[in-house]
């Protein structure tokens, strides 16, 4: 029997039950990884051997009669741009390619509490710019449903991981989607919870009012139990919240009777894929068969949601990569003196999207432009926040695509970056308002490729998404479609 296609509270309870031991589900996922990860390549850095040591530690555990968390044993991965003690972590880029944290992020703390099985960390857009996982500094990942196609981004190798059964959960990152999108492009659930929930403590900062960590899991009761491990309040990250943290497994009930969804006409935009659109529009028929009462929003901001991120994230961005100077940390590249150094280090270590964004940003922020493009940025995400705040005054949740496309072609975007950006238009809006947002699989393309369709909560209100994604999910089989790809050699 193979193991790496089902879920982790599968899994679990067969651990639990004896029915496997650590070890043996570890070896399948090695298996796995054995067969496909030449073709998907998610994976920048394996830990085959610690992963091992960590799986017979669980089943020692178990052998002596103690009872085991829900994580203990399971084998996941984490996205290269949150730092692991003592394992490479590069961002993707060739700026830290030999970069080993000295200190792990709070997440990984908390996760190490559970005796997890890490199985490595992920591949992802540098530095976490860009959708489509091309911006890797090192190669491109490939989508399980259809190697031709891009498993979205950032998150994309934690996506395709998940996905292809490389890994059972994973661990993103998400500032204008970068969970949401893969998660979406992949056919798997992923979660950006409001900002401030999950500490950014040792998670790399690309724009630091908009990161936000969260799960990637094949199901919803996967992603309920992954948040309760994940959230919490962290004096290390002075923007961490401190609120109470519900048991979100219990928000795992089928009810979603009385439930008002909002629907924004705005998130249907212009050149939307006709299956997308198709597999949305049937997913909000089900939810309101299922009792929930839809009703329509209107969020008029959100067309200027896309400048305003692509005015305030470089911004953010080009602060925080001023720190990579050949100096402190990261590579270095000699030069005749230190201004020679810093640029030849700089041009050669960074890729040509974070370029881009460095000198976006500067310019944003530069002394005559600063109030035209920066401040006025500001204030029209306080506008697009609003728009929320409206429509959550007559709804508990809204619903919407996550993504206007199913996963393109490789190479079909990346010569286009404007072509690109626009793709994020249905989950920056969140990361600008700190909101959270779920994608769940709604369905496939003619062509098999899956759609995730989104639910967005009010602030803290992760709990009513799970509780509405779980009805949702329990209704249909998307879930439990595996992508196809190694199928000849099971
Ligand atoms: N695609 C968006 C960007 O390129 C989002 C990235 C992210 O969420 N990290 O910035």
């Amino acid at each position: 029997m193979r193991l790496f296609d089902k879920p982790a509270h599968v899994l679990h309870d067969m651990l639990v039950n004896k029915e496997i031991t650590a070890v043996e589900l570890l070896n399948d996922v090695f298996l796995r990884i054995d067969e496909v990860e030449d073709q998907v390549k998610a994976y920048l850095t394996q830990t085959r051997k610690t992963a091992l040591e960590q799986a017979r530690l669980v089943d020692a555990k178990i052998a002596k009669g103690e009872t085991i968390g829900f994580l203990e044993g399971i084998p996941g991965a984490i996205k290269d741009n949150i730092c692991t003690m003592g394992v490479k972590t590069t961002c993707a880029s060739k700026m830290l390619e030999h970069f080993v944290p000295p200190y792990n992020a709070t997440v990984v703390e908390k996760l190490q509490t559970q005796n997890p099985v890490i199985l490595g960390k992920t591949n992802m857009d540098e530095f976490a710019m860009g959708g489509s996982t091309e911006n890797s500094a090192y190669f491109p990942t490939h989508n399980p449903w259809n190697l031709d196609c891009v498993p979205g981004g950032s998150s994309g190798g934690s996506a395709a991981a998940v996905a292809a059964g490389t890994a059972i959960w994973s661990i993103g990152s998400d500032t204008g989607g970068s969970i949401r999108q893969p998660a979406s492009f992949c056919g798997i659930v992923g979660i950006k919870p409001t900002y401030g929930r999950v500490s950014r403590y040792g998670l790399v900062a690309f724009a630091s009012s908009l990161d936000q960590i969260g799960p990637l899991t094949r199901d919803v009761t996967d992603c309920a139990h992954l948040l309760n491990i994940l959230c919490g309040y962290d004096a290390k990250d002075s923007t961490s919240i401190n609120a109470e943290v519900p048991d979100f497994t219990k928000s795992l009930v089928k009810d979603i009777k009385g439930l008002k969804i909002g629907l924004p006409k705005e998130y249907f935009v212009k050149g939307m894929d006709a299956d997308v659109e198709r597999a949305i529009r049937t997913a909000i028929k089900k939810l309101e068969s299922l009792g929930a009462e839809v009703v329509e929003v209107s969020m008029p901001h959100t067309d200027y949601a896309i400048s305003t991120y692509y005015l305030l994230a470089p911004a953010e961005a080009s602060s925080n990569l001023a720190r990579y100077d050949g100096v402190s940390y990261g590579e270095r590249v000699d030069g005749i003196d230190i201004v020679d150094m810093m640029n030849k280090t700089r041009s050669a270590k960074f890729g040509e999207e974070v370029k881009r964004r460095i000198m976006i940003g500067s310019y944003a922020l530069s002394a005559g432009y600063y109030d035209a493009y920066y401040v006025k940025a500001l204030k029209v995400r306080t506008l697009v926040k609003q728009d929320f705040d409206e429509a959550f005054e007559k709804v508990d949740l809204i619903v919407a695509p996550t993504a206007p496309t199913p996963a393109y072609k490789i190479g079909e975007m990346n010569s286009d970056p404007l072509k690109m950006y626009l793709q994020d238009i249905c989950t920056i809006p969140l990361n600008l308002a700190g909101l959270p947002g779920i994608s769940i699989p709604c369905g496939f393309t003619n062509t098999k490729m899956p759609v995730g369709l989104q639910l967005i909560g009010k602030p803290l209100d992760e709990a009513t998404i799970i509780r509405a994604a779980y009805t949702y999910e329990q209704s249909n089989e998307f879930h439990n479609s595996i992508a196809p790809l190694g199928e000849d050699k099971k």
